[in-house]
């Protein structure tokens, strides 16, 4: 029988939460098909989520899954990384857990340059909740804490890891499947921060609210307004305003990564403990 993506999933636990036209089930599906093109194994693969409609997708993988604490996915991965250095480690989160609660612990994840690939559902909004603002809510959206529109500007999440020292950061569509898959496999592959922002669409919390409605048009929406890095960067400032653009966004391979280098120092201590003993015997 051929490999299928059935094979990392707990299928009695089928049907899912998800509203019908939620992103959340596409991208998930991209991130199983990458991890079949890379054959990870279950029992040295753990899948960390957070908490909000993201994060539910861990309660259906049959890899090591943690559903942890709001906003504290990082804590638990970085934990489990640091145990376990040989384990391919990946976070599940969305824009108001790994950017507003969760937002301390990714700007320093992306510091330490942890080798932890984290798949972030940027879907505008709190959708579990009811609709709530996040801080990747963009300005002028209506949100159930912001009826007459919301005056606040959105973080550009994925300049924010670069800066912060993310060496893998790449953003792609809900809409655009195939290439998320490879943005995903590509990052897990990547020895160091992964961060990869997969624009999802909500049409029960902010498609309600907010034009375009529904699940069709907000991926008829994605896919007009997303543009590849390449073609992005033919094009002048004003021409990429409410743009999304995809791709592999910054990538450096040789920056230190921190499992490594605190295996490095773990060896270095004990050689110093050994020439101490030895020098006193
Ligand atoms: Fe998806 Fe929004 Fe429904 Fe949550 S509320 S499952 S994000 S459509
Ligand atoms: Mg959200």
């Amino acid at each position: 029988m051929a490999a299928s993506i059935e094979q990392y999933l707990h299928t009695e636990r089928l049907p899912h939460i998800w509203c019908p036209g939620c992103g959340g089930g596409t991208i998930t599906s991209a991130f199983l098909r990458a991890a079949l093109e890379l054959d990870l194994k279950r029992q040295d693969t753990i899948v960390v989520g957070g908490i909000g409609c993201s994060s539910r997708a861990v309660g259906y993988l049959d890899f090591g899954t943690v559903h942890s604490l709001h906003g504290r996915a990082l804590a638990f991965a970085t934990g489990i990384k640091m145990a376990r250095p040989d384990f391919t480690v990946v976070v599940i989160t969305g824009d108001g857990d790994g950017a507003a609660i969760g937002g301390n612990h990714l700007i320093h994840a992306a510091r330490r340059n942890i080798d932890l690939t984290v798949i972030l559902f940027n879907n505008q909004i709190y959708g579990m909740t009811g609709g709530q603002v996040s801080p990747l809510t963009s300005a002028d959206s209506i949100a159930a804490t912001a009826p007459y529109g919301h005056i606040e500007r959105s973080f550009d999440l994925c300049r924010l890891v670069e800066a912060a020292g993310a060496t893998y950061v790449a953003r792609g569509v809900a809409a655009g499947s195939v290439q998320l898959q490879r943005l995903i496999r590509d990052g897990i592959t990547h020895k160091g921060f992964s961060f990869i922002e997969a624009i999802s669409q909500c049409p029960t919390e902010f498609g309600k609210r907010n034009a375009p409605k529904g699940q069709v048009a907000m991926l008829e929406d994605q896919k007009d307004r997303a543009i590849t890095v390449a073609k992005a960067a033919k094009l002048p400032p004003e021409d990429l305003a409410g743009r999304i653009i995809t791709g592999v966004l910054h990538r450096d391979d040789e920056a230190p990564e921190l499992s490594t280098s605190y295996a490095a120092m773990v060896d270095r201590v004990r050689e110093v403990a050994a020439e101490e003993a030895g020098g006193g015997s």
